[in-house]
């Protein structure tokens, strides 16, 4: 275990040398976590963030979006993909959270352990492990780490899960063996890194920062 431990500790150190500390996050409330999250499956950034902007725009209170009715939101929602889903799912997740917490605050799951407040997230409609971690984690300030297809495939690349495990496995497996303290800035440098070096197609090997420690290094 302390083995694993140094080489993680060696891995964030050599990313922050390359990429930075503290690399920029965006500041949504979790609720707002959560709708853009459901708006971002199968789907990317480029259309995702403007069409969440919309919506926020159009309607600026989640009262405000309930009243809107499908149809208004459905129209917004389109450009994303899976539209009709996405726009109930979104629907049916506001209205549970009115109904169980009076407001559309998910603050309360502060009080909660880390894994119970995942899985009450995960009881709504439309939201798997990966957005209720999310919204935990860039909402609410746990520290858990979201398993996008950037971390899946560089963990994997670096033994750091199993070769055939999914991503939604891989979110209980990480946090077994990854300290809290590392979690948050491993999680920002591994999507860096992923987006930038250990690309999934053709990694950039040769001027990878840890390729020395990389077990499946090409050079
Ligand atoms: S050495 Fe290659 S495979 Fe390993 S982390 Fe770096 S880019 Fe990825």
């Amino acid at each position: 275990m302390i083995k694993r431990q140094q080489f993680i500790s060696e891995i964030i150190y050599l990313l922050e040398e390359e990429y930075g500390k503290n690399l920029p996050t965006r500041s949504y409330t979790a609720t707002e976590e959560l709708v853009s999250c459901i708006l971002s499956q199968n789907s990317n950034d480029k259309i995702t963030f403007p069409t969440f902007d919309k919506l926020r725009k159009e309607y600026p209170t989640w009262d405000n979006l309930l009243s809107a009715g499908y149809e208004k939101i459905y129209s917004i929602v389109k450009p994303v993909g899976l539209a009709p889903q996405k726009t109930a799912n979104i629907i049916k997740c506001l209205q549970i959270i009115k109904t169980q917490t009076g407001d559309y605050e998910l603050d309360f799951l502060k009080n909660m352990e880390p894994l119970h407040a995942r899985r009450w997230l995960e009881n709504l409609p439309g939201v798997g492990p990966k957005t209720a971690t999310i919204v935990l984690t860039f909402g609410l300030g746990f520290d858990l780490i979201p398993v996008d297809t950037h971390i899946h495939r560089v963990s994997k690349r670096l033994h750091l899960i199993p070769q055939t495990m999914d991503a939604n496995k891989a979110h209980d497996y990480l946090l077994e063996i990854i300290p809290d303290r590392y979690r948050f800035p491993l999680h920002q440098l591994l999507i860096v890194h992923g987006r930038n070096t250990c690309t999934a197609r053709n990694p950039k090997c040769k001027e990878c920062p840890i390729k020395e420690l990389c077990p499946s290094t090409t050079v």
